[in-house]
């Protein structure tokens, strides 16, 4: 298969066949964020994505799930998406799920019918990187949107009935702020109630400004136990109803998964037990 770069995927598509129709991230603006630093954004060619597919077609024999990338392949026309779905039902018939990122302006440009004709050619999966519910936050690693963008992006997805999955990232507003950071993530999630959330862990890449952040003292890392008390703080303040939760990614410290609210209490038991024992990913393991 032709593939640009490096190519990034939920964990969840682990054994999807990932497609490229855009290439990098149209917003690459992101501190912490080294993912596509060394590509320059465009959307593909339609012609090449469909000789793509046709190649996947030949080489892959049963495919169940088929994701759409870089980084917020969302941004594409509405009316090219749809050719894009139609040609994968007409080569894939048998996949079951199409997954895209997206970022919140994708999602608002789209209107809500388009989203619907989206849903009824396949897209099963929306994946939303918030990273945060903090407005200082998203506003100091330069996320490029604000709080009420995200929770009207998200709830327009929720009335699409596309299925969402929203990450946020765990250490993100460093020793400052990590309060805010639990308690604000957790009161916008709750504003929308995804199917799925996911927590990863900061991971401090070297090519980043959060990085040059961190080395010139203008941000502090948190400890093991101190992401732990954050994900407590996190788990004890949302209100969800039936959505899964996962903070089991290789960044995390301690591997979490479950659903909200109803095993919230499990949850913060594990994580109490993981404080007392210091039990922990050793940091030589952790990757993104
Ligand atoms: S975090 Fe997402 S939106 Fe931000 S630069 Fe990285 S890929 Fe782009």
């Amino acid at each position: 298969m032709r593939y640009e770069g490096n190519v990034y995927r939920p964990p969840s598509e682990g054994r999807s066949y990932i497609l490229q129709v855009t290439i990098g991230c149209a917003h690459n603006k992101c501190t912490f964020c080294s993912m596509y630093k060394d590509k320059a954004f465009r959307i593909r060619d339609l012609e090449e994505i469909f000789e793509d597919l046709k190649r996947a077609r030949d080489y892959y024999g049963n495919v169940k799930r088929i994701f759409l990338a870089d980084g917020d392949a969302l941004v594409l026309k509405t009316k090219d998406l749809e050719l894009i779905l139609k040609e994968i039902n007409r080569l894939f018939p048998e996949c079951e799920r199409i997954g895209i990122y997206a970022t919140p302006g994708d999602i608002l440009r789209k209107s809500l019918d388009d989203l619907l004709k989206l849903k009824e050619l396949g897209l099963g999966i929306i994946y939303l990187g918030i990273e945060s519910g903090s407005e200082l936050i998203l506003d100091k690693v330069r996320k490029g949107f604000t709080r009420d963008e995200i929770i009207k992006a998200g709830q327009k997805v929720k009335k699409s009935k596309i299925p969402l999955s929203i990450t946020l990232i765990s250490g993100l507003g460093g020793k400052n702020h990590w309060k805010e950071h639990a308690i604000s993530s957790a009161d916008l999630v709750s504003q929308i109630n995804p199917e799925y959330v996911s927590l990863l862990t900061l991971m401090m890449e070297k090519n980043t400004e959060l990085y040059k952040d961190y080395e010139n003292r203008k941000f502090d890392i948190l400890s093991p136990s101190e992401v732990a008390v954050e994900t407590k703080l996190f788990l004890e303040s949302v209100n969800l109803k039936n959505s899964v939760f996962r903070s089991n990614h290789a960044s995390n410290y301690i591997p979490l998964k479950g659903t909200l609210n109803q095993d919230r209490k499990t949850l913060i038991a594990q994580i109490n037990e993981a404080l007392k024992n210091e039990e922990f990913t050793d940091e030589r393991f952790r990757s993104l």
